[in-house]
């Protein structure tokens, strides 16, 4: 509180020192301030328009090849440069420029099919081409280094538009880094991108578990594959390779047509098999949200799919999750809940054996009981239910993540990748290593 006390008498006191247009200045800013968070941002900016940026700088060089239509013998007036900056809207922009709102009103009508002017933000580039009347003839916007659309002014004296999107060069580069801390840091450390980073570890903790897995001083080894644009990265970059080598984990990831897998070719996507079973058994009693009860004819619905399945038939986790419930109840039996992230939940009734305690994870595929009689139930069988948000849907018939494996025409290119990327780790790793070693030496 003192802190507070003290930082606002120095405030005061330096208010005090201000002159007058010093003292408006701050006051009207302060002002603005405030009602820029008062008023909705529909009362700054016209409709369907995000709020952007300040003064006009030109940057020329910055725009070179990327006008790639435009000649070099084109004369360069009438030509203007605008980069985005904080605090202006396009209609500002427009106005301060002197080009009418109804030319700006002809480009958004345009750019409804690509709707690239309503992500405008600080650091975009705009360029402007008046013709003798000062006519805009052509608009082009540019966001990063690999979009633009470019807008013409066309026969119909409306706007016509061309969207570009640069492929770049790809780059695949190798890094290896031990963890320190925590793996994000660890990662950045040894040169990824955080954006990179999170990409990793949000497969790695399907599989892993952070807090007992990590040691300070496990080794990582990684193969990315980067977007260049003119030697610039873009900040598009994709993970084709992934090792933790760790003294209680190993696990490695590998990307094959955009997905993940482990180094057997088993997805590590948050995926779900159909059935919690190793194979098909005989449907006894189906999902039916409107089933009546035979005697009462009063609404039970039967929120899950009953298997026939034999006593003792090994029940499996449908998909990677958290155990959240195991528990013994009076008709439901012992039964099993297992959340899957945020939005998918999924019951095991019946049964027999549990083999998973509260609060354990377990992935895809686990054996996490054997199958039973327990509870109300007219004889053996797998009482399974799937929800999403909180609903029971038909397991046998929702739309679910479905389990993906590498089709086994594909495996050999997928073996031969895994070889590849693995041996570039390696080797990497080793040359690391021996200039560790050698720098050791030098010291010593
Ligand atoms: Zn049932």
């Amino acid at each position: 509180m003192s802190l507070i006390n003290t930082a606002f008498e120095g405030l005061k006191r330096l208010y005090g020192h201000l002159s007058r247009v010093q003292r408006t200045v701050i006051v009207v800013t302060l002002a603005m301030m405030l009602m820029a968070l008062v008023l909705p941002s529909s009362n700054q900016a016209p409709p369907g328009m995000t709020r952007v940026s300040l003064p006009l700088s030109v940057d020329d060089s910055e725009f070179q090849g990327f006008s790639a239509e435009k000649s070099d013998d084109e004369e360069p007036k009438g030509h203007l440069y605008y980069v985005v900056a904080k605090g202006d809207t396009l209609s500002k922009i427009f106005e301060n420029l002197g080009v009418p709102q109804a030319t700006l009103y002809q480009l958004l009508e345009a750019d409804v099919n690509v709707l690239a002017l309503d992500t405008i933000q600080p650091g975009h580039k705009l360029e402007f081409q008046f013709d003798e009347k000062e006519r805009l003839t052509r608009f082009t916007f540019r966001s990063g280094l690999t979009y633009m659309v470019d807008f013409t002014r066309g026969e119909k004296d409306d706007f016509e538009f061309v969207e570009h999107i640069e492929k770049g060069q790809h780059r695949s580069e190798v890094f290896v880094g031990t963890v320190q801390g925590n793996l994000h840091l660890s990662m950045q450390n040894a040169g990824t991108s955080l954006a990179e980073a999170y990409t990793v570890s949000n497969v790695l903790k399907t599989r892993m578990n952070f807090r007992k897995d990590l040691r300070a001083g496990d080794q990582f080894q990684l193969v990315i594959s980067r977007q260049y644009v003119k030697g610039q990265y873009t900040g598009n970059s994709k993970i084709e390779g992934f090792r933790y080598l760790g003294k209680r984990r190993t696990l490695e990831i590998y990307n094959f047509d955009g997905n993940f897998f482990d180094e057997k070719g088993r997805s590590l996507e948050k995926a779900f098999q159909r059935i919690p079973l190793k194979k098909r058994y005989r449907i006894s009693s189906n999902f039916n949200p409107r089933r009546r009860h035979p005697v009462t004819k009063a609404i039970r619905p039967h929120n899950g799919t009953d298997f026939a399945t034999p006593m003792g038939t090994p029940v499996l986790a449908a998909g990677d999750g958290v155990v959240t419930r195991v528990i013994r109840h009076r008709y439901a039996g012992l039964y099993i809940q297992i959340q899957h992230g945020r939005k998918y939940r999924t019951r095991y009734l019946h049964l027999k054996k549990a083999y998973v305690r509260k609060g354990q994870k377990v992935s895809r595929g686990q054996k996490i009981a054997l199958s039973g009689n327990s509870g109300r139930s007219t004889g053996p069988h797998l009482h399974y239910e799937f929800h999403i948000n909180n609903r029971p849907v038909n397991a046998m018939k929702a739309k679910i993540p479905e389990v993906k494996t590498i089709a086994s025409k594909h495996r050999k290119k997928f073996k031969a990748m895994v070889k590849t990327l693995t041996a570039r780790m390696e080797t990497f790793a080793k040359a690391q290593q021996d200039e560790l070693q050698q720098a050791q030496r030098d010291a010593g």
